[in-house]
């Protein structure tokens, strides 16, 4: 039987709803062989997912990157990296302060409004690494949205909505070296998730593939067809290898643990290419 390979999920050390061991206890009972836990900035997670690793799993060790290209946000998945390599954990520390004074901006406009959310409240719901899902959170308990994915929305705090604020991120050819430097791979996590604002061109993919970006994330829940087909070509056309993976989140968004999934040769490049950390497997 083909390994079940998921390598993009949250915990409750950014934005998802799962403690990071019932991220692997889940991932085991769907069957997974491999998961990676890639929270948003953070290597929070690690520590508490191995030790919760079930037998026959998998843990790739990884997080997903804020960084910014030619002016477009995009998300880095970093895999396998050496947490303790200085300049690297210095650039997440970095992030995660951005990600704190811009939530904080956010959430203040949102209680300057009269909304009843409060940035207290906010960083009550964020147990790790915060993001506009804990506003949007907030939101909900507050009666003004339904769901996380109708906050973000141009009412609220989508892109264009009027609660929302810029962040800071990391310029992507420097996160990209700071991985490389620390041992570790980087995939470009959902290249073409255009719901989600701007994304990269084919230009900027090819620089980013110059700068030593390894992969990039086509099976994705953001993806339609054309966009599976477009960044087929490219990766193909840059020597880019391809992940397919759920980006889990718990109840924070309806998509399931193994939705998605990575080829095991993709998989076997991805690993051999990191001499950062290990793949644990318990
Ligand atoms: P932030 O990193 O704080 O800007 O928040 C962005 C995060 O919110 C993304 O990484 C996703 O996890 C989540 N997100 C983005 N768009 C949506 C959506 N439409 N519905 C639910 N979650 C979303
Ligand atoms: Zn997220
Ligand atoms: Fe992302
Ligand atoms: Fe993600």
């Amino acid at each position: 039987m083909t390994a079940r390979i998921d390598l993009h999920t949250h915990s409750t050390a950014s934005d998802g709803t799962a403690l990071p061991a019932a991220v692997v206890q889940e991932a085991a009972a769907a069957g997974l062989d491999v998961v990676a836990l890639t929270d948003h900035d953070t290597t929070q997670g690690w520590v508490e997912a191995a030790a919760a690793l079930p037998a026959g799993l998998s843990l790739v060790r990884g997080a997903e990157l804020s960084a910014v290209h030619g002016g477009v946000s995009l998300h880095l998945l970093a895999y396998l990296f050496d947490p303790d390599e200085p300049v690297l954990a210095a650039a997440l520390g970095e992030l995660r302060d951005a990600r704190v004074r811009r939530a904080e901006l956010m959430a203040r406009a949102l209680e300057a409004a009269g909304t009843g959310v409060t940035w207290a409240r906010v960083q009550e719901l964020a147990q790790g690494t915060v993001g506009r899902p804990h506003l949007a959170r907030a939101l909900i308990e507050q009666g003004h949205v339904g769901s996380v994915a109708e906050a973000f929305t141009s009412q609220w705090i989508g892109a264009d909505g009027p609660y929302w604020v810029p962040r800071e991120d990391l310029d992507a050819v420097t996160a990209i070296a700071l991985v490389r430097d620390a041992g570790g791979v980087t995939v470009l996590a959902h290249p073409r998730a255009s719901a989600r604002g701007d994304t990269v061109d084919d230009a900027a993919v090819a620089e980013l593939a110059v700068a030593g970006l390894l992969g990039l994330e086509v099976d994705h829940v953001d993806h339609d067809e054309q966009a599976r087909a477009d960044l087929a070509g490219l990766a193909a056309d840059l020597g880019l290898l391809m992940t397919g993976s759920s980006d889990f989140h718990g109840a924070s968004k309806p998509v399931r643990l193994g939705a998605h999934l990575t080829s095991p040769a993709a998989y076997e490049r991805l690993v051999s290419a990191a001499t950062g950390v290990e793949v644990l497997a318990a």
